[in-house]
């Protein structure tokens, strides 16, 4: 069996999310009435984030700079002994975020992490502020769906899908998935409909729940 970890970034490989502290930051408390909006099921997820993101007039660097002086922003403990493990067992490691491809990459960098499949948010910097897109795996841009999208073209190539995630927007690949690791939002979201899964802290839970997964 071919296997293939998919994480979320946002909350998942970090703990909280860095998105968040991006908007608390530069666009002030008014996003999170949208963020209600999308969370009551009102707006997809692509469309919020082009709106909020939008509002966000801050350059790159300084935003990068915020991250990494945040105390708000810490990667959950055991991430990179999961990648050395995936690397052991030979499954196939992606991330497909919601979030803003930049700080993610800034993030794995800083980490020395390199090889893995990040598909993010792509963000594009111009005077006025910032514009967002999905684009997904055939190349068009998406306005909701962008998870299960890869978690698809996974699917087609032959994987079994692991997902490990945090959010409401991680519920629909987390439904097509063989395991399910789940915290916060995700994990009582899988308890109302039942859904099976391990409920995680930290990625050391992850690697060891891994351990029982039979990949005949
Ligand atoms: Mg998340």
């Amino acid at each position: 069996m071919k296997i293939a970890v998919q994480l979320d970034f946002d909350g998942t490989i970090t703990e909280e999310d860095v998105s968040f502290l991006l908007l608390d930051t530069y666009v002030g408390s008014n996003w999170r009435d949208m963020l209600t909006e999308y969370t009551e099921g009102k707006i997809p997820v692509g469309t919020f984030n082009k709106r909020v993101f939008g509002m966000m007039k801050a350059d790159r660097l300084t935003m990068l700079d915020l991250v990494f002086n945040s105390d708000r922003v810490k990667v959950r403990p055991g991430f990179r002994e999961l990648l050395h493990y995936c690397c052991r067992k030979d499954f196939k490691v992606i991330i497909v975020s919601n979030g803003l491809d930049f700080y993610i990459e800034a993030i794995l960098e800083d980490m020395g992490v390199s090889g893995i499949d990040v598909y993010a948010a792509q963000c594009q910097f111009d005077s006025d502020g910032m514009t967002v897109r999905y684009v997904g795996p055939d190349g068009h841009e998406l306005e909701a769906g962008f998870k299960e999208a890869y978690t698809g073209l996974l699917e087609k190539k032959g994987y079994s899908i692991v997902y490990v995630g945090n959010g409401i927007s991680d519920i629909f690949s987390s439904r097509r998935a063989i395991k399910v690791f789940a915290t916060g939002d995700l994990l009582e979201r899988c308890r109302e409909e039942k859904l099976e899964c391990t409920p995680f802290n930290d990625f050391f839970d992850v690697a060891s729940g891994l351990e029982t997964l039979s990949t005949d």
